[in-house]
């Protein structure tokens, strides 16, 4: 088994531990945002309910914002208060997701839901442990949320507020994407929850991380912790002369150092931490998407939306008609593609003069960096589509905005 690490960074006083726990209620008590599901999960008598309340957070609460999630929530939470209700629901499912990202999140929550319903006769597990057993989508993240602010265990939680949280209060400058590190920090998490309290101690780590502990220009001179925190300390002691205790344990030793070509940068202070090895650049990919219009009956104009496959990015959503590209193509080349492609799906002539280009769109996925190429084309007159090719309906404005399409489709 490998060496313990060294105790600088380690929470090894008890007498310590239990005043940053303290420390750290105290300023949550005072500070924390309401939010909707910490409501539900004090007041919420039904214990399954209470679980399921938390989980749909959780999971909403992956990859998007918490200003952006409060409104999906409480729909959700109107619309399917139970596991029951989710259970039973239809492909609205999706609809009130889109947008919130990341669609097949939606997909795979309804999908344990039943599971919940259907082989555990409702009753949701209780702790962290069966609830990654268990439930299908929830990683160890989730079911220590779910288990200690639901269920009152006292087991830790690590996201990426914590590990920021965790690596500057214990210096841990080595790569904080690494397994290795994780797993300590998930011991770290363990050792410091607070027993009585350990849905309040990991939202609270969790909050300071979001609106104290930010990852550019922290506000330690407002932060409950400052004073049980190593990279602070280190911070204000840099500005004397270097003291040995402070230095990293045994430059090129330590698993939880910085690596030692990449050591202190006192122009950086606490931010030296977290360290992460450098990511990849995302992807760069081109699309040319048409909007085809029609003059529908009743004289407003329609467009044609057609469906993904259920499988791979974006799954089962709605879409102009659109066309993945080569990288390096000439417009005029790009433009015939997408005349050839629409050709052939509506088994009509389609000049490439005639689609206009409107212009370009950028969107962000994680991995992704996608440009759609957006062309529109008037149709007079009915146009029939090869249904073999995908699903395919004309809809309103108004239609296209209820639809579930996504974000990037109402960006074009
Ligand atoms: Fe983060 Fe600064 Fe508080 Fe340390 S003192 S935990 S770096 S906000």
């Amino acid at each position: 088994a490998p060496a313990p690490p060294p105790a600088r960074h380690l929470f090894s006083d008890p007498a310590e531990v239990g005043a940053l726990r303290g420390n750290l209620l105290a300023w949550y008590d005072r500070c924390k945002r309401d939010l909707p599901w910490r409501a539900l999960a004090a007041t919420e008598p039904d214990a399954d309910r209470r679980g399921y309340a938390v989980w749909v957070s959780e999971i909403m609460l992956q990859q998007t914002q918490v200003a952006t999630v409060i409104d999906y929530y409480n729909r959700w939470m109107q619309k399917w208060p139970t596991l029951q209700a989710l259970a039973q629901a239809s492909l609205e499912v999706n609809e009130l997701w889109a947008g919130l990202g990341y669609y097949s999140r939606g997909k795979r929550l309804q999908e344990a839901a039943r599971k919940v319903v259907s082989e555990l006769a409702g009753r949701m597990p209780r702790t962290a442990e069966d609830l990654q057993k268990l439930l299908p989508g929830v990683g160890r993240y989730t079911a220590g949320a779910i288990a200690s602010i639901s269920y009152g265990q006292a087991t830790g939680v690590v996201d990426g507020n914590v590990i920021r949280v965790l690596c500057r209060l214990r210096c841990v400058g080595a790569d904080s994407s690494s397994p290795a590190v994780i797993d300590r920090l998930w011991d770290m998490a363990n050792v410091l929850v607070d027993r009585s309290r350990p849905g309040d101690f990991n939202q609270a780590l969790m909050e300071l991380g979001a609106t104290v502990c930010v990852p550019k220009s922290p506000l330690c001179g407002e932060c409950p912790v400052k004073q049980h925190c190593q990279a602070w300390r280190r911070k204000l002691l840099g500005k004397a002369p270097p003291v040995p205790d402070v230095e990293d344990c045994s430059v090129g030793d330590c698993p939880l150092c910085p690596p030692a070509s990449e050591p202190w940068d006192s122009s950086l202070g606490v931010t030296n931490f977290p360290r992460k090895a450098a990511k990849k650049p995302p992807r760069a990919m081109r699309t040319a998407t048409c909007v085809l219009e029609r003059r529908g009956c009743h004289g407003a104009p329609e467009y044609l939306i057609v469906q993904r496959p259920s499988s791979g990015l974006l799954a089962g959503l709605w879409e102009f008609p659109s066309l993945p590209l080569a990288q390096d193509l000439q417009e005029e080349k790009e433009r015939e593609e997408l005349a050839d492609h629409l050709q052939a799906w509506m088994g009509w002539p389609v000049a490439a003069k005639d689609l206009q280009f409107i212009g370009e769109v950028i969107h962000i996925f994680s991995h992704i960096h996608q440009t759609y190429v957006v062309y529109s084309l008037h149709l007079e007159g009915d146009v029939t589509l090869d249904p073999a090719l995908s699903p395919s309906r004309w809809v309103t404005e108004d239609e296209f905005h209820t639809s579930a399409v996504s974000t990037a489709m109402k960006k074009v």
